[in-house]
C-alpha cells in the first residue's frame, strides 16, 4: 500500500496561563495508507480532536504544534513533504483539496438563513475559481453519493432536513473538493441507532467507491467494528494500542482497550455484564507518574506506577503496557 502520512511524535500544547500548561497530544506517531480506512479511537479528553486538528494545522489557541512531523506524499507515491513546514498559505491550498474534516457537532454549525445550494457553492469558491453550474452539478453527484436527493435538498434550509440529512449534507460537503483524506470526527454521536448504522453504511460505500483515506474518530468501539480496516487507541494524549480491526477485537492487548470493549452492550454478551471504565481520564496539567492509565487499571502493580511503558512492536502490532502477555493471553473480554 502506497504512504499517505507519516504522523511522527506529534505534540500539541495548550498554555494556559496562571492554570498551568497541558500537553494533549504527546509524542503521536502512526501511519496512514493511500485508500486506508484507520479509527482513532478514545475517550472524550484523550487528545483524538486535538491530533486531527493538528493534522490540518488548526489547532485554536492557545494551544499550539509544539512539535513532531506530517509527512505527505502525493498520489504517485512522491514526497514526503513536512506539512508543518508548509507556510500558513500553502497550507491553505491543501486543506479541504487535500485534507477535508468533518468537525464534532458541525450539522449545527450550517448557517441557517442559507439554501444548502448556496453553502455548497460557497465552500468551493472560498478554494477555486469554479463556475456555480459545474459546483451544482458536483454538489448533486455529492450529495447522491451520500444518499440525498440533490433537488430537494439543494433548495433546502438546515431546519428543514433531519439531523442525520444534516450530517451527509456536511460529508457531502467535505467530498466536493475531492479530498484524498477525510477526517470525521465523532460523525455519529447525538443521532439515534438506526441514522448512525445508516450514515455507517454511506462511509463505508464512499471508501469503497473512491478509494479515497478515511480516518474516524470516535470514543465508541462498536461504531468501528464494521467499518474501519485498523484501530488506534489513545489514551490521555498518546496511543497505547494499534491493531487491526478483527485482531483488536478478538484479543485487546491493552487493558485501557479491553475496559472499552466491556463498555460495549451491542459487541460481547448481554447488557447486564457491561460495565463502564470506573474513573476518569487524568487531568493532563499534572498527569499521574509511570503508566498514566495505572489509576483506573485492574492491573497495575508498582512497576506500572513507577515506569512509563513504551510503545511496542509486537506481531504488526503496538501496544504500551507493561503486562500486556497477561492480558493478551486472556482474549476477548466476556
Ligand atoms: Fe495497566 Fe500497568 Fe499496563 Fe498501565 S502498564 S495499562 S497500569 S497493566
Amino acid at each position: 500500500m502506497k504512504p499517505l502520512l507519516q504522523v511522527r511524535d506529534l505534540q500539541v500544547t495548550f498554555d494556559l496561563g496562571r492554570h498551568g500548561r497541558l500537553v494533549a497530544v504527546d509524542g503521536v506517531s502512526f501511519d496512514l495508507g493511500q485508500g486506508e480506512f484507520v479509527a482513532l479511537v478514545g475517550e472524550s479528553g484523550s487528545g483524538k480532536s486535538t491530533t486531527a486538528l493538528a493534522l490540518i494545522r488548526l489547532v485554536p489557541p492557545p494551544g499550539y504544534i509544539s512539535g513532531g512531523q506530517l509527512g505527505w506524499w502525493g498520489p504517485e507515491g512522491e514526497g514526503p513533504v513536512d506539512l508543518l513546514r508548509l507556510s500558513p498559505g500553502q497550507m491553505r491550498e491543501r486543506r479541504w483539496r487535500e485534507i477535508a474534516m468533518v468537525f464534532q457537532g458541525a450539522q449545527n454549525a450550517l448557517n441557517p438563513v442559507m439554501r444548502i445550494a448556496e453553502q455548497m457553492v460557497e465552500t468551493v469558491r472560498a478554494h477555486s475559481a469554479v463556475s456555480r453550474g459545474e459546483i451544482i452539478e458536483r454538489a448533486a453527484r455529492c450529495l447522491r453519493m451520500v444518499r440525498l436527493e440533490p433537488s430537494r435538498v439543494l433548495r433546502s434550509y438546515p431546519h428543514e432536513l433531519s439531523g442525520g440529512m444534516r450530517q451527509r449534507v456536511l460529508i457531502a460537503m467535505s467530498l466536493l473538493m475531492s479530498p484524498r483524506l477525510l477526517i470525521l470526527d465523532e460523525p455519529t454521536t447525538a443521532l439515534d441507532v438506526i441514522t448512525q448504522a445508516h450514515i455507517l453504511e454511506i462511509l463505508r460505500e464512499i471508501h469503497a467507491q473512491l478509494g479515497l483515506t478515511m480516518l474516524l474518530l470516535t470514543h465508541d468501539l462498536a461504531v468501528v467494528a464494521k467499518t474501519a480496516q485498523r484501530v488506534l487507541i489513545m489514551y490521555a494524549g498518546r496511543i497505547v494500542e494499534e491493531a487491526p480491526t478483527e485482531a483488536l477485537f478478538e484479543a485487546p492487548y491493552h487493558p485501557y482497550t479491553r475496559g472499552l470493549l466491556q463498555a460495549v452492550p451491542t459487541l460481547v454478551g448481554d447488557l447486564g455484564t457491561k460495565r463502564p471504565i470506573p474513573g476518569a481520564p487524568p487531568d493532563l496539567r499534572d498527569p499521574p507518574p509511570g503508566c498514566r492509565f495505572h489509576p483506573r487499571c485492574p492491573y497495575a502493580d508498582a512497576r506500572c506506577r513507577a515506569a512509563e511503558p513504551a510503545l511496542e512492536e509486537v506481531g504488526g502490532r503496538r501496544v504500551a503496557c507493561h503486562h500486556w502477555q497477561r492480558i493478551a493471553a486472556s482474549g476477548r473480554p466476556g
